[in-house]
């Protein structure tokens, strides 16, 4: 009987000096320990949370549940729902790991925490309590944060590149199939740019670049609409709930912007200007490309069929099906 309290209470202190914040909670859910890493963590001190269920005033501002807690309910199925990654690799064995975004009550602030629960048995396989362990990961989730969206950006101008692009393209079709609404795209290509790199230099074409990186932005206004540079002097916007008609109107306003900006082009001739080719396509109720990429083709071949009229002009896939 003594060597078994000298037991438990080694083990408390262990669990208590841990370097890694730690709780305990018994089978009936009760905090049991609370250790001083988590202290510091929280900001909320043992005292007051010993003997309670109030450990989520811990980590949240609303009553809700904690990894350990599904843990004692046996309630993995929970984890997508309650948190932002479930990373949990023995699930069957009542180890639960995940991640989530917490704004931390007592401690102040949104920290980025990475969670593991896992359960406690005794010799007779009884649940007897569960240890939640908690690391602060803010600092490189942050990181991380940022990697992701300079991935996803384009270096010379700033808007979103291919990948983004190719990404959000798939997601908004998805959303357009499943709810039966439309969704457009623009393929733009700037005319003659090699003459434009060929007179005025590589770093001129670059700032050529970004202005119309800035004009194609700016004309396709809602919050919805992405405008991507797809590759070198092309550039392609995906437009959500759009049908053909109003992509057209969109590619024309672009078109007009880029006249209005006056941009010359010298390797074209004294008084050229710079121009687009535009090629539209749309998934809509009288055009029913049946995959994205199938879209693309059609946007893609608007444009061919632009460049083939003669450049400087905005081509709808339809117009050369029924031609
Ligand atoms: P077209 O009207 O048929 O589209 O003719 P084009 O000259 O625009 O097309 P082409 O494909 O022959 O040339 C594209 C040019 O775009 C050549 C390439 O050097 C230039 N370009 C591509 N990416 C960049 C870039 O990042 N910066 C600069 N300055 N130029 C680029
Ligand atoms: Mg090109
Ligand atoms: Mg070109």
């Amino acid at each position: 009987m003594k060597a078994t309290k000298q037991h438990r209470d080694f083990a408390i202190r262990l669990m208590e000096h841990l370097v890694v914040p730690t709780f305990v909670l018994d089978e009936t859910g009760h905090v049991l320990i609370w250790n001083r890493s988590c202290e510091r963590l929280t900001g909320i001190e043992a005292r007051d949370v010993i003997g309670t269920k109030n450990h989520w005033k811990g980590f949240y501002t609303e009553e809700r549940a904690c990894l350990a807690d599904l843990v004692i309910r046996n309630a993995a199925a929970e984890i997508p729902d309650l948190y932002m990654v479930d990373c949990s690799t023995e699930p069957d064995r009542g180890i639960y790991s995940a991640e989530n975004w917490c704004h931390l009550p007592t401690a102040g602030g949104l920290r980025y925490l990475a969670i593991d629960a896992g359960p406690i048995h005794d010799e007779g396989g009884r649940l007897i309590a569960v240890v939640e362990t908690l690391r602060d990961i803010t600092v490189q989730k942050e990181a991380q944060d940022k990697l992701e969206v300079l991935a996803r950006q384009d270096s010379l101008t700033g808007i979103p590149n291919r990948r983004l692009f190719d990404e959000y393209l798939v997601g908004e079709w998805r959303i357009a199939t499943a709810t039966d609404r439309h969704l457009a795209l623009l393929m733009i290509d700037i005319d003659h740019f090699k003459a434009y790199n060929d007179t005025l230099g590589h770093l001129a074409g670059d700032v050529c670049l970004q202005q119309i990186a800035r004009i194609v932005s700016a004309e396709t206004r809602r919050d919805c609409d992405v405008c991507a540079r797809y590759g070198g002097e092309e550039f392609a916007v995906i437009l959500p709930r759009t049908d053909l008609s109003g992509a057209l109107i969109v590619a024309r306003r672009i078109a007009k912007a880029v006249a209005k900006a006056r941009i010359r082009n010298p390797g074209m001739g004294k008084d050229a200007n710079l121009t687009l080719s535009i090629g539209v396509a749309a998934y809509d109720k009288q055009c029913r490309p049946e995959t994205p990429i199938e879209l693309l083709a059609a946007a893609d071949a608007a444009l061919y069929a632009a460049k083939d009229g003669g450049r400087a002009r905005v081509h709808a896939w339809r117009e050369k099906l029924a031609a």
